[in-house]
């Protein structure tokens, strides 16, 4: 068995705030990466140029990242650290932000970066050290690699080869506090598939299911929450962080699996939210489990059976309606993926995966 952890987690109220000498250390000046405004709203930016004043270093701002952000937007925020001279990265944000901190980064370590380099996997993943600011509860993106960017010559979002780890990660659950309930629904469902499909990958292990299993209980104390039943406290915007980032540490060692794999197409033709996208599968997923990894699952999240879970789903997302073609397109290039079908502990076939697609 691996396990590899190469980032230092502090997750801790006031994260930002307390290590600001370590953010400090990695360089005379940083390259902010954010969205348009969610940076800004949270506080979380505040924060971040408060330690960099005060600790005399110097700082410039790409505020452009989109949902799902595309090569070009990388470019983009590449040229802007070139010419700002900057010796390391902050993302600040969802997984979209964070995801483009790391693509870029690793194309600010090379002379004269391309687009193409991005998918160049003889490139070592070298990369300028990334600091990772989540404001959402799903991606767990402050724990992995992984970057996932748009190609709009695939009609897709594909990850690139490289595995760009943040130096260290500042978990701060109040900044959740200027999210939309929607927007913490998709994000916690993101979190959830994370850890179902983790459990599910063939490669996982003890390690990697122990932080499923504690994530999931973790997970299952906002439920009420993300059902709209109850208003969150501190502590459950501390909790509804804490599990995403267990599920991040998950996939960091598993990768992710089939919903993933079928969200994409999802997101990229019908710009459908990515928890969203990839939660609508996962009672299809689940169904296909072994009968005691599913009951170990929903036990560890809460639920009593796929009936409860599969309803609950539905209360989160109640009208989602996808066409025949994309679900169609969808499937069509997941059942051309020999490397995905292989990557479950399940047995996958086509009819599986029809059955998973709900064709
Ligand atoms: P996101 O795309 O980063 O952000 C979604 C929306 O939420 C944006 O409009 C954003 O506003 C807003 N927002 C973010 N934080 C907020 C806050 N605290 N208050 C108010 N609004 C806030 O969402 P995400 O679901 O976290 O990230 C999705 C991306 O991550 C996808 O591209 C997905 O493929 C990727 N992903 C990566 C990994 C990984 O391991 N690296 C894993 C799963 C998914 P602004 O635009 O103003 O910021
Ligand atoms: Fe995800």
């Amino acid at each position: 068995m691996t396990y590899y952890m190469p980032v230092k987690v502090y997750d801790e109220a006031e994260a930002v705030k307390n290590h600001g000498a370590e953010i400090a250390s990695f360089g005379k000046k940083a390259l902010i990466i954010t969205g348009r405004a969610s940076a800004a709203k949270s506080g979380a930016l505040q924060d971040v140029t408060d330690v960099l004043e005060k600790k005399g270093r110097a700082y410039c701002i790409f505020n452009e990242v989109e949902e799902n952000p595309s090569v070009e937007t990388i470019m983009k925020a590449v040229r802007k650290g070139k010419d700002e001279y900057v010796d390391f990265v902050i993302g600040i944000g969802g997984g979209s932000p964070l995801d483009a901190a790391k693509a870029a980064a690793f194309l600010l370590k090379l002379e004269d970066p391309k687009a193409a380099d991005l998918y160049d996997n003889l490139l070592p993943s070298d990369a300028l050290p990334v600091i990772a600011v989540p404001t959402t509860c799903g991606t767990g993106s402050e724990v992995t690699g992984v970057s996932v960017l748009t190609v709009h010559t695939k009609r897709t979002k594909i990850s690139i080869p490289h595995r760009i780890f943040p130096k260290i990660a500042l978990i701060d659950g109040k900044y959740l506090k200027s999210a939309s309930h929607r927007m913490i629904v998709n994000t916690a469902a993101d979190a959830l598939a994370h850890m179902i499909e983790s459990y599910e990958s063939k490669k996982a292990d003890d390690y990697s299911r122990a932080v499923v299993l504690e994530g999931l209980k973790i997970w299952s104390r906002s439920k009420d929450i993300l059902a709209g039943e109850k208003e969150p406290s501190d502590e459950d915007y501390a909790n509804l962080m804490r599990a995403s980032t267990f599920a991040g540490i998950a996939i960091a060692q598993t990768g992710t699996s089939l919903p993933h794999a079928l969200s994409y197409i999802l997101t990229y033709d019908l710009k459908m939210p990515h928890g969203m996208a990839c939660g609508i599968f996962l009672p299809s997923y689940l169904k296909e489990a072994s009968e005691e990894d599913r009951k170990t699952i929903l036990n560890a999240a809460g639920f009593k059976n796929i009936r409860e879970f599969e309803k609950y789903i539905k209360i989160l997302f109640p009208d989602v309606n996808v066409p025949a073609e994309t679900m169609q397109r969808a499937y069509d290039i997941v059942s051309a993926n020999k490397v995905r079908l292989k990557g479950c502990r399940f047995a996958v076939d086509k009819e599986v995966l029809k059955r998973i697609a709900g064709l």
